[in-house]
């Protein structure tokens, strides 16, 4: 079959172009994905005691848009799940975002009742506040609670995630985990939390397995891509391919780094599996301070099962690294401006190509949860299948 359609990466963004071409536009899509699974970093899998283990570290599902939450829910049944973290401080098990129970857990009864109240005619009741932000209130007693979260929740925790400050990176990285003025211990605060019910790789299957798409497994996509600056065109196999190409990869590779490296961090994950019904009392204990990984996240805690055995991962961040095979995973983008401007220097390559198409977390050089890489998939195809 020749495709009219060829999309690179099998993850949230490729699957939902390869998804809407073949069975809106009844398109044949050729999706090539370099990993020996679909689903890219949201893969999980059942292991021996039946509980679905996420590959490439936890994704909890949230959204706030009912186009994206309408959207999945034809491919798949879903879990209602609402993630909840703690954070390991001083030795204690308190609650992540830093809410005013955190508040409780860490001051004196009446202390906390003090600040509480500071906060709630400083901010308002369920205000969110950025840590950066609150570190420099004029108030001396917000000031020093924001300089004590930083502190104990967010300096070390950056530094190990991101080899630097929180001051040196983009400010919405660490506004992802506000103070939250409320006594909401969850991480999310979206309407819809949910995890799919039999876990992501069947949903994927549900929505790769259109009889117009075809899924080729362990392929160098951009071994195979020949783009023509001079022309305009893009050759595939050695052919003239005029069909649309989603690009959902790296793009200083698509290019071979004529530009140099874009810089990612990577993670190293150490699973473990234990002869004991839980680990801990949440699904995700983060590490802010001594230890070399930033969390452990338990599995079952997701997804319940029963069984006397649990499955747990520590996340050990990384740099990325394209040629070691042990650090060759780009999971973050690193958002200062100096790599926005490289990578922006990289979109500008793709503007010469008619019909090439580059989204999602990798090409895009964004830090997407897994909502806006689907809203944004939905978004292009509307833009784009318009000229079919
Ligand atoms: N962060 C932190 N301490 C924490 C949790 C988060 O300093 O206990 C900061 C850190 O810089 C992290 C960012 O907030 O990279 C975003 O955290 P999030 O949990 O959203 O990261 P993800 O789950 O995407 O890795």
């Amino acid at each position: 079959m020749k495709p009219d359609v060829i999309v690179v990466g099998a993850g949230f963004s490729g699957a939902v172009m390869a998804e809407r071409f073949a069975s809106v536009a009844n398109k044949h899509v050729l999706v090539l994905e370099q990993r020996s699974h679909i689903g890219g970093n949201c893969y999980d899998f059942k292991n021996e005691h039946g509980i679905v283990v996420h590959q490439y570290g936890p994704h909890l599902f949230h959204t706030s848009k009912e186009q994206v939450w309408q959207y999945l829910s034809q491919f798949t049944e879903w879990h209602r799940y609402e993630h909840e973290v703690l954070s390991r401080v001083d030795g204690n098990l308190v609650p992540l975002p830093f809410n005013l129970n955190t508040l409780d857990a860490l001051y004196p009864a009446e202390e906390a009742k003090r600040i509480a109240s500071l906060l709630v005619n400083e901010y308002g009741r369920d205000a969110k506040v950025p840590i950066l932000k609150l570190k420099q209130s004029e108030h001396d007693t917000l000031r020093a609670l924001g300089q004590l979260v930083y502190d104990k929740f967010f300096v070390n925790y950056t530094v190990k995630q991101w080899g630097c400050k929180p001051e040196d990176i983009s400010p919405e990285v660490t506004a992802r985990v506000p103070v939250v003025i409320s006594r909401d211990n969850r991480y999310f605060h979206d309407h819809y939390q949910a995890i799919p019910s039999q876990g992501y790789t069947p949903m994927f299957e549900a929505m790769l397995s259109h009889q117009n798409i075809e899924v080729e497994l362990n392929c160098n996509a951009v071994a195979r891509l020949r783009l023509d600056a001079g022309s305009g065109a893009i050759y595939f196999d050695g052919e003239r391919f005029d069909g649309k190409i989603i690009f959902t990869g790296m793009l200083d590779a698509l290019f071979d780094y004529v530009a140099g490296e874009l810089p990612y961090r990577s993670l190293k994950f150490k699973y473990e599996t234990l002869p004991v019904e839980y680990y801990q009392p949440a699904t995700t204990v983060n590490y802010p301070n001594e230890e070399a990984f930033t969390r452990i996240t338990e599995f079952k805690h997701i997804l319940p099962v029963t069984s006397a055995h649990t499955t747990i991962v520590k996340e050990y961040p990384q740099d990325f690294d394209r040629l070691d095979p042990e650090k060759n995973v780009p999971y973050y983008p690193v958002f200062t401006d100096q790599n926005q401007a490289s990578h922006q220097r990289y979109q500008h390559q793709c503007n010469q190509f008619a019909n090439l198409h580059v989204l999602g977390r990798l090409a895009d050089y964004k830090y997407y949860n897994m909502d806006d890489a689907v809203a944004n998939a939905l978004a292009m195809f509307e833009r784009i299948a318009t000229d079919l």
